[in-house]
């Protein structure tokens, strides 16, 4: 069993639905699990956001905005009448709902249900899409497997035991079409797995269902060495390690989501991220093998806090990391970078929800020092610690403001906290540098 996952790109055009139908509509039976069409989930966004404001008028000609696209699609998508007729309805029933949903109280939960429409229309239109020219396409409900615990993590025993219940449920079906993104929590209320969950849909799926192989078509030709977004002429990398994948999703590259390889690593399960637009391309494959030396790819992840936390205290003391540890713990808030010297430690969080609470406790035995606007630039790379050239790193460096180092945590990382402001040139100093000369 394959699991390919198309994301907003490759189902937001009619040109592109195409495309993802001639990939599917090959090999043997599989999963296509999709997102939204590009610019629903945010558009989605909006409207709770506006909703949110007080401003339920200005949600509602959202909708209507929203509504008036989707009512294009299905008349570019479909030729015959029944099936055009059908998506049609559906489409009308989603966005009554989202009307009535503007009239709400703003909370979690609405914000959910709003964010899941996107998935819901997208796989309505293509399994029909699939079905119209015939191909034996069933649409699957992500509801009725997909569900997280009590902390938020995939109920992986729930999703493999209901998943295979429905896929026996259909023993005609080659291609079975469900929503990425969406679940449900474990209070059976509608939830989500963050922003650009579906990848991790995909994996969650892969692995309940021991799949031979997790496909990730985005619309770009595989995983890059830098961010095409800051950065010009970076090229797709032919292989990651799953370590050297999740390092770089865990620090920011947007093509997967962060925990995408999680599922799968285990299981060895390998990943291939390829393009809709261009399926020969070869793209990237991530497996259990690690190949190549130096640096193979760098990402930046934007909104991070650093704190220093120094006490005279700390000198010589045993059990003060532990006091510190156990204040981060208490407020569920994870430590992403940690460096230490005698008589301070310094650490850096990407969630400050907790920020305030967490900074008061400290205080009562340390003096705190917060910076925000902080991004953490990843390297990633076979044994790079111990690369030859890795040392030149700190010459081509020499003008940013460096404010910590991870060197050593694992042999495949080295991390570095620098000014958001700085982001840019870092990235693109590394890249001239790094890939086109002294590491390469
Ligand atoms: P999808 O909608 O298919 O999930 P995303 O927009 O989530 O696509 O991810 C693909 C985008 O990620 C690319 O178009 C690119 O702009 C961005 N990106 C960021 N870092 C990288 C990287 N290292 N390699 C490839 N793409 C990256
Ligand atoms: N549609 C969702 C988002 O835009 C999930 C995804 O695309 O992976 O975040
Ligand atoms: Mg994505």
């Amino acid at each position: 069993m394959l699991v390919l996952k198309f994301g907003g790109t490759s189902v937001g055009s009619v040109k592109n639905m195409t495309n993802v139908k001639n990939i599917v509509s090959e090999g043997g039976r599989k999963v296509v699990v999709l997102s939204a069409m590009s610019g629903t989930t945010n558009a989605l966004v909006e409207i709770s956001n506006t909703i949110k404001d007080g401003k339920a008028a200005e949600a509602l000609s959202q909708v209507e905005a929203l509504y008036q696209n989707y009512v294009q699609v299905v008349n570019d998508l479909f030729s015959k009448d029944s099936f055009k007729e059908e998506s049609l309805a559906y489409i009308k029933a989603v966005f009554e709902e989202l009307r009535t949903l503007t009239s709400q109280k703003h909370s979690t939960l609405l914000y959910n249900k709003i964010v899941s429409k996107g998935e819901l229309l997208s796989t309505f239109m293509f399994s029909r899409f699939l079905q119209q020219d015939g191909l034996k396409a069933s649409l699957i409900s992500a509801f009725d497997f997909m569900r997280t615990d009590r902390l938020n993590e995939p109920d992986s025993f729930y999703i493999k035991q209901n998943l295979n219940r429905v896929l026996e449920a259909h023993a005609d079906t080659d291609i079975f079409i469900t929503q990425g993104f969406i679940c449900l929590d474990a209070d059976g209320n509608v939830s989500n797995l963050e922003r650009g969950g579906s990848d991790y849909t995909a994996s969650i799926v892969g692995a309940a269902l021991e799949a031979s192989e997790v496909q990730i078509w985005t619309d770009i030709d595989g995983f890059h060495n830098n961010d095409p977004r800051f950065v010009q002429d970076t090229d797709a990398i032919s292989h990651l390690s799953f370590d050297e994948a999740a390092e770089l999703a865990y620090f920011g590259a947007k093509i997967l989501h962060p925990q995408t390889v999680m599922p799968v690593r285990d299981l060895e399960i390998p990943v291939r991220i390829k393009n809709t637009m261009e399926p020969k391309a070869h793209g990237t494959l991530i497996d259990s093998s690690a190949e190549g030396e130096g640096i193979k790819a760098v990402a930046a992840i934007d909104g991070i806090t650093a704190i220093k936390i120094k006490s005279a205290r700390m000198l010589q003391a045993s059990g003060f990391l532990k006091k510190v540890f156990e204040i981060f713990e208490k407020y569920h808030t994870s430590i992403d970078m940690i460096t230490t010297s005698e008589i301070a430690v310094s650490l850096t969080i990407d969630d400050a929800t907790y920020l305030k609470d967490i900074v008061s406790e400290l205080e009562e035995f340390s003096k705190v020092d917060v910076d925000t606007h902080r991004t953490i630039v990843c390297l990633v790379g076979n044994n790079i610690v111990h690369h030859p050239d890795t040392h030149k790193l700190f010459q081509i460096l020499q003008d940013i403001n460096i404010r910590m180092i991870s060197y050593g945590g694992s042999n495949n990382n080295i991390s570095l906290l620098i000014n958001t402001s700085d982001k840019t040139e870092t990235l693109q100093k590394l890249h001239r540098y790094v890939f086109e000369t002294a590491l390469a």
